[in-house]
């Protein structure tokens, strides 16, 4: 969300920044890994299907309202009008962002292959609970833009609450903002600060129920703002266990930061793994953005450009970057300025950016938020060991996660055979020429090696090469 700068670049910009940036940054990277499995050199695990993931992040996104036309004169508020930032002609906004245009998006999203997360915010600005009424539309209204999200948009994109309001804190027991407006009752900036996994939980729990009871499912969450900037541990933990306790999330996982350039890893971070062998194994999982967002803001903002993301030969620009080492390709843009008060500036932006995206590489995979936590928590936590055979591995998932490919040092002459709870009897592997055939299933020569890829089933895996 939504300082100047846009959502996670906050930090860069006051005086705060430094020792701030390195403290956020050496805790995020240093947040809590929890237990790790051994691994043998001689087996590794590699991108799904070798394939490079690539996601659509989208923001502030919810039922019917335009949630930064309401936003903003609280933010305004929130800094005493003392924030330039916040001064911006909202009133001429647009009240509404149509189910219409929902349509129009999903529809091309799914003939394109897209897919991604897409924000239902519960109780946006305050205008209404999605689960109780929306003044100034039809109980008719909401149940039919709820449908719309459950039939179109939940197949290919996760549904995350951004908080509650994403704007005033919600006082729980009453169910009313708090009476104070300044930044440290605002879900944007102060209010995680100092507060425990077990406050935190409770907020989280509160804005899943409100989704649970308009028929959406949720796996991850992502944060308002500035909203964990000072609690990131207990961001992380209370995420883990307020999915798990309302909707019975087996991987959960949240999206908070992003890095828009340089050499960082933008790869998810597996973190509190525990239990890897027991019944009730446990991780959550923090996706990371790649880029800022140059569509057309959560402000509606003239957008920076196609370019950024990827330039008209595909030679450059931020995706190109990170597609090229292999790391998950996540890109990041607020509903409001993809709407751009009905001039669609940033769905345009998007679609060329898919156009580029599509034209230059043949190795990409699009994939829900969650579907890439499932990959990583797969990758880092499933435990591969030799046996007494030379040719047998064994690998021990305390989850399971479909088109699981790791590259054994091992020549093979005969097709791989696998089993596991899916396949008892065995199953043999079909060779595939190259990576780009490779899928569930099939395998293929490389180098002294070879690359097996199959649907990774909860439990022991074994592997005849
Ligand atoms: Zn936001």
């Amino acid at each position: 969300m939504e300082y100047a700068h846009g959502r996670r670049q906050f930090l860069k910009s006051t005086a705060l920044a430094a020792p701030l940036i390195a403290s956020v940054a050496r805790e995020a990277l240093a947040q809590v890994p929890g237990d790790r499995p051994v691994r043998p050199k001689s087996a590794e695990v590699l991108n799904p299907r070798e394939r490079v993931p690539v996601s659509f992040i989208i923001d502030d996104s919810t039922c019917l309202v335009n949630l930064n036309k309401f936003a903003m004169p609280q933010f305004d508020a929130a800094f005493e009008g003392a924030n330039a930032t916040y001064h911006r002609n909202w009133r001429e906004w647009s009240d509404e962002i149509p189910d219409d245009f929902v349509r129009k998006f999903g529809s091309w999203c799914g003939e394109h292959g897209v897919k991604g997360k897409y924000s239902i915010v519960p109780y946006p600005a305050c205008v209404g609970r999605l689960d109780r009424e929306l003044p100034g539309w039809s109980p008719r209204d909401l149940q039919s833009s709820l449908e719309l999200v459950r039939t179109l948009m939940t197949p290919n994109w996760d549904i995350h609450p951004e908080m509650v309001t994403h704007t005033r804190v919600i006082d729980l027991r009453t169910g009313h903002p708090f009476p104070d407006r300044s930044l440290k009752f605002m879900e944007n900036w102060e209010w995680t600060t100092g507060r425990s996994t077990d406050e935190i939980a409770d907020y989280l729990r509160y804005a899943l129920t409100i989704l649970k009871n308009v028929g959406l499912n949720c796996e991850g969450i992502t944060t308002p703002g500035g909203f964990g900037t000072r609690a990131l541990p207990q961001l992380a933990q209370a995420s883990l266990v307020a999915l798990r306790d309302i909707f019975g999330t087996e991987i959960p996982h949240y999206f908070r930061h992003l890095y828009d350039e340089g050499t960082e890893s933008v790869a998810p971070r597996v973190e509190y793994a525990s239990g890897l062998d027991g019944a009730d194994p446990r991780c959550v999982v923090s996706i990371i953005a790649c880029t800022g967002d140059w569509t057309g803001g959560w402000d509606n903002s003239p957008p920076e450009g196609v370019d950024r993301f990827i330039t008209a030969d595909g030679s450059r620009g931020r995706l190109v970057d990170v597609i090229r080492r292999g790391e998950p390709a996540c890109l990041l843009a607020h509903w409001t300025g993809i709407w751009f008060n009905g001039e669609e500036t940033g769905f345009r932006v998007f679609q060329e950016v898919v156009h580029r995206l599509h034209q230059r590489f043949d190795h990409l995979e699009w994939m829900k938020l969650a579907e890439i936590a499932r990959y990583w928590a797969a990758r880092e936590l499933t435990r591969i060991e030799s046996t007494d055979k030379p040719n047998v591995m064994r690998l021990t998932a305390p989850f399971s996660c479909p088109g699981f490919t790791v590259r054994f040092d091992r020549r093979t002459e005969e097709a791989p055979r696998l089993l596991n709870s899916a396949s008892p009897q065995g199953l043999a592997l079909s060779e595939v020429a190259s990576s780009r055939s490779l899928r569930s299933g099939t395998w293929r020569r490389e180098g002294n090696g070879a690359v097996l890829c199959w649907d990774l089933a909860k439990g022991i895996n074994t592997v005849l090469l």
